[in-house]
């Protein structure tokens, strides 16, 4: 039997929950670099040096990562003598942001700890960075042995940021109950696994009991229980099973049919950039129920995604399906569809997406 250890990203979550930062970064030493978007960091600026003040916590630098997540990024922030010198990074805003602070933490050797100041995906808890080419196409996955040493959610700067990213982060946020549950299909699950499949329930359950409410509170900036639930859905629930069912233990049932139709898609000249990711999964999701036989299912959650605004056909995501099918041979074999429980043929895909061309 082999030795393993499985250690979650722990989170304070609530509209003052920088006040805790000194009690769980002081464990990692007391001079802290900042590094993130420049929106985000201005958005955490003032809570946080508010929050370390009279405290042994040090700040001694509030730098901005770039605009991608790409090696170069991370081996500039690398060569700075701030980022050197701290003990420990402070990961502050979306995805991109904390992905590239934690290559720098891997190669540093500097533990992070994350700071996500919109709710859109689970980048702040999870042990994977989405690395990119300085072209903006996709490189690789870079996968982690630890996650954040600590996530501080503060729920009223993600009440106020832009409601699109909560909107795109909830379709993402299903997505991993449908895929890791068609994904983990007929196997024998070992603990950590069972785990990972199990929880991976309350990323769909929670959002379609609190996501309209949450995502009209997140216009109207309010940080309400409602929006606090939904967040912790997006960002601590998928990414502690993304986690638990990570490559890294040998099986990955993270990915599936509907994120290998979202980059399938992004093969399209200009899809990426006019669409976000989370909302073209959420609407993969629904192709991979209707290829999986589960009309009654794809039903119930189309009847959801009208609750939220989410795209519920063809029309409504701005694509044809003479597009699709230009995609649809990258769709079937990209990465994503690595671990599934049996093989998509293009024409299998194609007669679901059909019955969404509306
Ligand atoms: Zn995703």
């Amino acid at each position: 039997m082999e030795n393993y250890t499985i250690i979650p990203a722990p989170y304070t979550v609530g509209p003052e929950a920088y006040a805790k930062v000194p009690e769980y970064s002081r464990l990692y030493g007391t001079r802290a670099v900042v590094i993130g978007g420049k929106k985000a960091m201005a958005a955490a600026r003032e809570k946080l040096e508010r929050a370390v003040a009279g405290s042994e916590i040090e700040i001694v630098d509030f730098v901005w990562y770039g605009t991608e997540c790409t090696r170069a990024a991370a081996a500039r922030l690398e060569a700075l003598d701030s980022v050197r010198q701290a003990d420990m990074i402070f990961a502050v805003g979306g995805g991109k942001a904390v992905d590239t602070c934690k290559l720098v933490s891997l190669d540093l050797k500097k533990p992070y700890l994350s700071f996500p100041t919109i709710a859109s995906n689970c980048a702040a808890s999870s042990a994977l960075s989405i690395v990119y080419n300085e072209d903006g196409s996709f490189s690789e996955f870079v996968f982690f042995l630890e996650c954040a040493k600590h996530v501080f959610i503060d729920t009223d700067i993600i009440a106020r940021a832009p409601y699109r990213y909560m909107w795109a982060g909830i379709g993402d946020t299903y997505a991993k109950f449908y895929e890791v549950k068609i994904s983990s299909q007929g196997e024998d699950l070992e603990h950590f696994k069972a785990l990972g499949v199990n929880l991976s329930r309350m990323c769909m359950e929670t959002l379609v009991r609190y996501g309209a409410q949450a995502l009209s509170d997140n216009k109207a900036g309010r940080a309400t229980y409602e929006l606090e639930q939904a967040v912790l859905a997006i960002i601590i629930t998928t990414g502690w099973v993304s986690m638990l069912v990570s490559r890294e233990y040998s099986i990955d049932y993270n990915g599936g049919l509907g994120h290998a139709f979202y980059y399938g898609l992004c093969t399209l000249p200009g899809f990426e950039e006019n669409h976000l990711h989370g909302v073209v999964v959420g609407f993969g999701v629904l192709v991979m129920l209707l290829v999986d036989g589960q009309d009654d299912e794809c039903r119930r959650l189309m009847e959801f995604n009208r609750t939220v605004g989410l795209p519920t056909s063809l029309s409504e995501l701005e694509v044809t399906l003479e597009q699709v099918r230009q995609c649809a041979e990258a769709v079937v074999t990209g990465e994503d569809m690595e671990h599934y429980p049996y093989k998509v043929t293009v024409d299998m895909l194609m007669d679901a997406v059909a019955k969404l061309d509306v």
